[in-house]
């Protein structure tokens, strides 16, 4: 009797689950039918969840990682058969990650359709969740779009780009049937020794909120199409800004400054419907993040009302025993990192061990039943929304537009906008087109250099074999400016061994011989590819071989054109006053040398924008938040001086601002000032300008920071033309968070400036939220 009214009762939602399906397709779906979609996925998933064994229920929760369950056969990945039976069908594991070694969409669509035809056998036939670092597109598919990494796609201050990049990355990875995306990365890229700042949006809250959120919608909206995935925002939190510099170490930070500065894109990006979160690999206050149960239940599930699950970060679980000495065994470790608020453990190879630890750990009551079936709803829940029960596999005919030449213009376009001028000495740029140039610098003939890390592999240094097709530096200006006004001589070169920092001089003579028969010098400095541990680096100044080389290059007397192509701002200070002009192109991709000629020639306007400070000495790294006592404004003499500032970057036109005006004076806590500002193109190019709004305050019971980024636009203007811009600006949205942890607007008064603009405004009551 009971089973037959189960029975009904799922073909009836099933029956729902099809209509809503068919009405979400037809996107006729009301909010109504939404909660009704709601509804029925979660009585499906209690009735699923109701099913399962403990044995299932611990599958789901573990993630293994695809390279030992195989091998690479004639450039095709083969599985050993009787390693994914066991993965998926006897462990009945719930995910699988990472890369078996670069395959093409067609081989990854054959991948997961293996996993999931073996999924379906299962007794209760629930689809693997598959995941992959997309940092900078589907960069693990081959020939798929790549796009400048993310450091860049802040640079262009262009929200709209970001999102096209959610919506390209989300429909090539589809194509390539895995559902679930390892990005955005959210962390604050305030510490510009760590080796991952390029991995992120910058060192502001706010820029990074907005490229966060423009991202998770490109990539999730809506949830359950086939073009779409699940996002995992990363690596909650505060993974970035650790004491020593060096990747997944400890971070020493107050709560408040935690919720001032680290958690706001998060909570962004849980707002805009983010459905699964990586933990920070590191530790906070000796805490390793992933037992902390104050981070990921009672803030990231309890105080956001986060439903989606919590996966941990690689072996994480692990290097609560391993590495940081916390538990005497990784059964210790196990437990504590579940009852933390786990979800999924990215074990990534020792399934066997994990899964027997949890079943044990449920036997002896140290892990609950509760704690462990709300895990699995969680994740039950997110495959569901994904539409993976009915499409576990796509099909790639359906996805003809994977690698077209529509997303690679996107790409190209993101690069175009982010490259930031950031010197421009006597107008040296833009070059005629008949100038002859001498191209230097270990960066000016790499792919690898342009992409980074997590390009086709994780250190992305097989870069120049896969993205062979693409053009570096050299060849993009050769196609430029014709070869034969263009020079070449590396003058130093990254080693093929060793440490990826490593260089060695090639011949500086002789680009010294070549610099005599040009008008230009382009010097391609900076970094080679790198990402996590092995990025660590002890010296933020430029290598000596390389501030030999552009010392070298401005003793010649020709214009030295100095092109960054690096994660991490790398010390410069020595080389810029004699540098004509300076360009930042961070890591740009495959499209970024085209990207850079165009600008190079003047074709495109610069537009990007630092989203970091550029520090000038190795000793002050003070980011552009900061306390007074940390330099601008310290009446005892302190001085704030980077290199180049947060925010700034030049065009190849001049801008004025006039009109800044607010409707009001004085504005109640629950207000909101409308604020106006006119800009003008006052040169003869077309160009676009990011109109930037900080606000001070000027005096708090919590030292105030100088300033802070509130709002921002990026507008297009011609020649001569003005554009009235508007910001709505909340007054809640100037609240710090005090030393108890509370949203706090205090009562007082507020410098607003946009440009060299400046205007007081002030709120007249403290609310302490
Ligand atoms: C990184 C994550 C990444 C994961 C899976 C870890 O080492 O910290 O950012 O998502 O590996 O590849």
């Amino acid at each position: 009797m009971k089973l037959l009214k189960f029975t009904k009762m799922i073909m009836t939602a099933n029956r729902m689950r099809r209509a809503c399906l068919f009405l979400l397709a037809a996107g006729m779906l009301l909010p109504a039918t939404a909660q009704l979609k709601k509804d029925v996925i979660e009585s499906r998933i209690r009735a699923l969840v109701g099913k399962m064994t403990l044995e299932e229920k611990v599958g789901q929760m573990a993630q293994v990682s695809i390279e030992s369950l195989g091998s690479i056969r004639n450039g095709t990945f083969v599985f050993d058969s009787g390693k994914i039976r066991d993965v998926v069908i006897h462990y009945k594991i719930g995910s699988i990650l990472n890369t078996p070694g670069l395959q093409n969409v067609h081989q990854w669509d054959d991948i997961i359709a293996q996993i999931q035809d073996l999924a379906k056998k299962t007794r209760l036939g629930i689809p693997v969740l598959y995941g992959l670092d997309d940092n900078h597109g589907v960069n693990y598919v081959a020939d798929a779009t790549l796009f400048p990494q993310e450091i860049g796609q802040a640079a262009t201050w262009n929200p709209d780009l970001a999102y096209n990049c959610g919506v390209i990355t989300a429909y090539e990875s589809r194509a390539a049937s895995v559902p679930w995306t390892f990005s955005p990365v959210l962390d604050l890229g305030t510490n510009p020794q760590w080796p991952r700042i390029w991995e992120d949006y910058g060192e502001d809250p706010y820029l990074s909120s907005r490229m966060g959120v423009a991202f998770t919608k490109g990539v999730q909206d809506p949830l359950g199409s086939p073009e779409k995935l699940a996002v995992s925002l990363k690596h909650y939190m505060d993974y970035s800004d650790p004491k020593s510099g060096h990747d997944r170490t400890d971070s020493w930070i107050p709560e408040y400054y935690l919720r001032e500065y680290h958690l706001p894109s998060f909570r962004a990006c849980i707002e805009a419907g983010a459905r699964t979160v990586m933990v920070n690999s590191a530790l906070i206050n000796g805490i390793p993040t992933h037992i902390n149960h104050h981070i990921i239940t009672d803030i990231l599930k309890k105080e956001l009302g986060f439903t989606g699950f919590v996966v941990s970060d690689w072996q994480d679980i692990e290097n609560v025993y391993r590495r940081d000495h916390v538990t005497k065994d990784i059964k210790g470790a196990v437990m504590l990192g579940i009852n933390a608020g786990l979800d999924m453990s990215m074990i990534p190879y020792d399934y066997k061990e994990f899964c027997g630890d949890m079943i044990a750990l449920v036997h002896e009551g140290k892990i609950s039943m509760s704690r462990v079936d709300d895990a699995v709803t969680r994740i039950l829940r997110v495959k569901e929304e994904l539409g993976l029960f009915e499409t576990p596999v796509t099909n790639v005919k359906d996805y003809p537009k994977f690698g077209s030449p529509e997303f690679e213009k996107a790409s190209y376009q993101t690069a175009a906008e982010s490259i930031t001028l950031l010197k421009n000495a006597k107008q040296t740029l833009p070059l005629s087109r008949d100038a002859r140039i001498l191209v230097t610098g270990p960066n000016a003939n790499s792919m690898r250099t342009l992409n980074g890390g997590w390009t086709y592999t994780w250190q992305g240094e097989k870069t120049d074999q896969y993205a062979g097709k693409y053009h570096t530096i050299l060849q993009a200006m050769k196609l430029k400016f014709g070869g034969d006004h263009v020079l070449y001589e590396p003058g130093v070169s990254y080693n093929n061994s060793g440490r990826y920092s490593d260089d060695s001089i090639v011949d500086i003579d002789a680009a010294v011989r070549s610099a005599g028969q040009a008008d230009y010098i382009l010097l391609c400095i900076g970094e080679n590819s790198y990402t996590e541990t092995p990025g660590n680096l002890d010296d933020l100044t430029l290598s000596a071989n390389q501030l030999t080389l552009a010392e070298a290059m401005i003793k010649t007397g020709k214009p030295v054109i100095l092109v960054l192509n690096e994660g991490r701002p790398r010390i410069i200070h020595r080389i810029e006053p004699g540098s004509a002009a300076i360009l930042d192109i961070y890591l740009p991709s495959n499209f970024g040398a085209d990207a850079l000629a165009d600008i190079l020639t003047g074709e495109v306007d610069p537009s990007g924008r630092l989203p970091i400070t550029y520090p000038r000495y190795t000793n002050s790294l003070v980011p552009y938040i900061h306390k007074p006592s940390e330099g601008e404004g310290n009446p005892q003499g302190g001085d704030y001086d980077p290199q180049f500032r947060f925010g700034f970057g030049l065009s190849y036109t001049t801008f004025a601002y006039s009109h800044l005006a607010l409707d009001k004076k004085v504005y109640g806590p629950g207000e909101t000032a409308s604020v106006t500002v006119v800009v003008t193109n006052t040169g003869t190019r077309e160009g676009k300008e990011v109109v930037e709004l900080y606000t001070s305050e000027l005096v708090a019971s919590l030292t105030p920071d100088v300033k802070r980024l509130r709002r921002f636009e990026k507008v297009d203007l011609k020649p001569g033309e003005s554009k009235t811009v508007s910001f709505s600006l909340a007054m809640k949205d100037l609240a710090y968070v005090n030393p108890d942890n509370r949203e706090t607007l205090e009562a007082g008064d507020f410098k607003l400036q946009i440009g060299g603009l400046t205007s007081q405004f002030s709120v007249d009551k403290t609310v302490i939220y």
